[in-house]
This record gives C-alpha cells, structure tokens and sequence, in this order.
C-alpha cells in the first residue's frame, strides 16, 4: 500500500483524537480573537473559549450555516487581513450572491496535501498523466485538482471543461492516465468517444478516474468502470470548506476524511443531534488549519453516513459513505422526498437504458406529477411497441417501490438531454412556474394567472403527445430530422 504521508495517515486513532483536541482549542481562540461574527455567535450560545477544552466539547458550539456566508458577503467572515489573502474562489451561487472564499498561502498548502494523500490513495502518483476536465476559474474543481496533481509529480494536463472530443483526442495523444470531471461529464465522454470509434480500454492508457462535484450512485460507478475499463473514484469537497478535498481509496469503501484536518459529525438534519455511525444525517465539518475563513460546525447540506473504523487500506481517519444527495438537491413531491440518485440507481439496473435522465416536476390540477425523461440505449432499441411499453412499465413499477411514489417514464431520443461540462441539472421543476417572483412581480390578477396558466399547460401537454408519437417513428436508424425535432421540442416545452 502506498501512502503520501503514512505517519499522520496511519495514525493510531487515539493520538488522532488528542491531536484533534489541541488543534480545536487553537481554533476556538483563533476565531474568537479574529472573528466578530463567531464571537457574537459564541456569546449567543453562551460560551467562552475557555470552555472548550477538548474535542469531547464540540458539541456545545452553535452550527455555522451557508445562509452565514451569505449574510456577511464577500468577506465577513474572514479572519485575516486582505493582504494576507492570496486567493478567491466563489461557489456558483444559482439564486443571490455566491458565497466567496479566500485562501492564505498555507490554505493552499493543506488543500494540495490533502489532495496529494487522496490522489496517492487512489492509485495516481508521479508517473501518471492526468487530465484535469473541470472547470478553472473561480469554480474550485479545476484548480483545486489541478495543485494536487502537481503536489504528487504527476504531468497535469489542465484540459478545463469543453470540447469533448479535443478532449479524447487530448487522452490519446498525450498517453493520459488519469481524469478529474463530473461523473456525468465522463459518462458523455464515454458516448462521444464511441461515436469517434475510440475504445477507451484498447486506444488510451486512462485507468484511473477522479469523479465529483455532484452526488452520483454506485450503480454509475459500476456503469462507467464497465464501459471505460477504469477504475472509478469519488471524489468530495465543498467550495466553502476548500474544493474538492477527499477521495475513496483503492478499496472503494468510503471516502476517507483527513482527522488532522477537518472533524467530521453526522447529525440528525432536523434536531441537529449527532448521529451513532452507520445511521444517515447531514456531514457537518469543522476546519482545523484554515486561517482565511475556519468554519466551526459547517452544515454542509449533504447526506451521508460515517464510520470510525481503520480501513483495509490501513489509514485510521473517519470515512463517510456514498454522499447520496444534498439537502437542497432535494425536492419534495407530494410530500416525499426525491433525490435524483434513487432515479438513477433504477435506470443504471435496468438493461436498456441509458444513465441521461432529466426529472420533470409539474402540478396538475393542485396534484404534483413526476415525469422522468429516460434515453435508451441504441444498442438494445428494439422498434417492437411491445417491448417499448414493457420497459416503462419494469422502469415505473421500479421507481414505485423505490420512491413511494408514482412516477411516468417517457423515452426521448438519444441526444435529448442536455449533456453538462459541470454539475447536470437532473430536476426541472415547473412547478415554480405557477407563482414565480416575476409572476407575482407583474401582479397579474388571480384570474389572468389562472388562464395563463391554463394555457400554458395545455402547450406543454399537447408538446409532449407529439413527442411521444414520434418515439415509434424513428426506430433504429432514427432520422435526424426527427430527432433534431425532438430536441427542439423538448427544449421549447422547458421554456415555456
Ligand atoms: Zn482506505
């Protein structure tokens, strides 16, 4: 077993949790001196830095959430001089302000260690080539990838995101080892690589894959080491904690988490209580060495679960389960609680689908219906009508028992879906539409919104019979015609 740092990696977890302890003391003084935010938070609770005194305490300080951030923006929360900063990175705020974050020079040290000893444990070292297909700039999944590869002597090949079969071409000529994008990114690349007839296990020297920033399941891990011939790994980290931070080793049974780091709970999202391991809740962290902006108890808004146990790989450091979706990822159809990779978990299990899915969420008559969009897969199309209908049944009654909830599976043609360089949109939730800020900003009269509304679901609906009565038309060869239709059509029916 190869280690980048096998003392503090192999630690016995008894040191860990001293070391912890020393380091949370710091912490607490550190943001109390420095942080007019945290110290008002802490006298809120009624506490003093005195009064932690080991990791044992930690339970006695107040959460910090992502609404903080965006209440003390850009940089109320910072803990150091601006002259100290030498980075910014911002999340891709999708409704207000983004949430920024700066970094001292000794920020960006941990981030890259933390990354060398993940990268290492994944497999990668100083010989590999990687190709690093996130995207650069203040999105941190570029450069955060990008300094780790350095760290670890690898040739860094800082592709960005784009161009999908530059991309390939890229992997080929450059004899490429290693990739870092989105799991669906890669799943697209798979795709386009076929229809450029490259076969990634026999035309490129890729093995190892490093796939995040979005929730994916372990039926699309499976999914891609089948189709690619690699080794697929998840890879975890949130903009406001650094970028992407953690991987799973080579025994693919947890992301490990750095003790020396970061602490990590799992707590109940509802009681903010923590909960024994194994059980799921929400991922809280706490930043150990960050100078720049230290997050005490970060509710990070993704489910998990965690164990303490030493890994088979040897290294002693918590490690959470399969992140399977974020809190706010989430969306609530009557009454139940949808993650878009419970969806995905059923098409990856059933044999002639593709992993393209999109979730389309409409209310009908005061009635949330849930329609899920599926690609087929060309190579097992079949044009008998039969079989077509015997599929979405097997997909429906799949999705029934798993959700709880009754779903309608429409087939749409291969190239339907929009494929994402970054995180894929999976929900469209038309639901909104009915009472919009801009609807409500127009002060249209109940009445007219009623009949606008009205109309624009008769549209919608009538757009979609077509779609579907085409499906049985194009077949195997399907014209191109048609399906440029098709995703004319589906793009409209999003719009309105
Ligand atoms: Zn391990």
């Amino acid at each position: 077993m190869t280690y980048w740092n096998k003392e503090i990696e192999t630690m016995d977890p008894e040191s860990l949790r001293k070391l912890q302890s020393e380091k949370l003391v710091k912490l607490i003084n550190y943001v109390y001196d420095r942080s007019p935010f945290y110290r008002k938070r802490f006298e809120e609770a009624g506490i003093k830095p005195e009064d932690i005194r080991s990791i044992d305490d930690l339970t006695k300080l107040p959460f910090t959430f992502k609404k903080d951030l965006r209440d003390t923006y850009p940089t109320g929360m910072f803990c150091v001089p601006p002259k100290d900063v030498v980075r910014i990175h911002a999340s891709s705020g999708t409704t207000g302000k983004p949430t920024v974050v700066g970094y001292t020079e000794n920020d960006l040290d941990c981030w890259s260690e933390s990354l060398a000893r993940a990268m290492t444990s994944a497999g990668l070292n100083g010989d590999d080539i990687i190709q690093v297909s996130y995207g650069y700039g203040l999105f941190t999944g570029g450069l955060g990838a990008h300094y780790g590869s350095e760290k670890i002597g690898a040739t860094t090949v800082p592709a960005g995101t784009g161009n999908s079969e530059r991309q390939i071409m890229l992997m080929q000529d450059l004899g490429v080892t290693g990739i870092c994008c989105t799991p669906s990114y890669f799943s697209h690349l798979i795709e386009v690589a076929a229809n450029m007839g490259v076969d990634f296990r026999k035309d490129t020297k890729l093995r190892v894959g490093l796939f995040g920033a979005e929730p994916w399941s372990e039926e699309l891990r499976k999914h891609i080491e089948e189709r690619s011939g690699i080794k697929a790994y998840d890879i975890f980290g949130t903009s406001e904690l650094s970028g992407p931070l953690f991987t799973d080793c080579e025994k693919q049974n947890g992301i490990h988490i750095w003790g020396d780091m970061f602490i990590v709970e799992v707590v109940d999202p509802k009681t903010g209580k923590q909960v024994p391991d194994g059980e799921k809740g929400e991922l809280v962290v706490t930043t150990l060495t960050k100078e720049a902006l230290p997050l005490i108890r970060y509710r990070v808004g993704d489910l998990t679960s965690m164990t303490h146990e030493t890994c088979a790989c040897g290294r002693t450091h918590p490690r959470i389960l399969r992140l399977t979706g974020r809190t706010d990822d989430m969306t609530i159809v009557r009454g139940i609680n949808v993650f878009p990779g419970q969806v995905e978990a059923v098409l990856l299990a059933t044999p002639g689908v593709t992993p393209n899915f999109r979730i389309l969420i409409d209310r009908v008559h005061e009635l949330d219906t849930m329609t899920v969009q599926v690609e087929l897969n060309e190579e097992n199309f079949s044009e008998k009508m039969s079989d077509l209908f015997s599929l979405k049944s097997e997909i429906e009654r799949k999705l029934q028992s798993i959700l709880n909830l009754s779903a309608k599976v429409e087939f749409v043609e291969i190239g339907t879906i929009p494929r994402y360089e970054g995180k894929a949109k999976r929900i469209i939730d038309n639901r909104k539409l009915w009472m919009t800020e801009k609807d409500q900003s127009l002060s249209l009269k109940p009445d007219f919104r009623k009949s606008f509304n009205i109309i624009r679901m008769y549209i919608r609906y009538h757009c979609r019979i077509m779609s579907d009565a085409w499906l049985p038309l194009t077949g195997k060869s399907g014209s191109p015609v048609k399906a440029g239709l098709n995703a004319r059509l589906s793009q409209f029916i999003n719009q309105i």
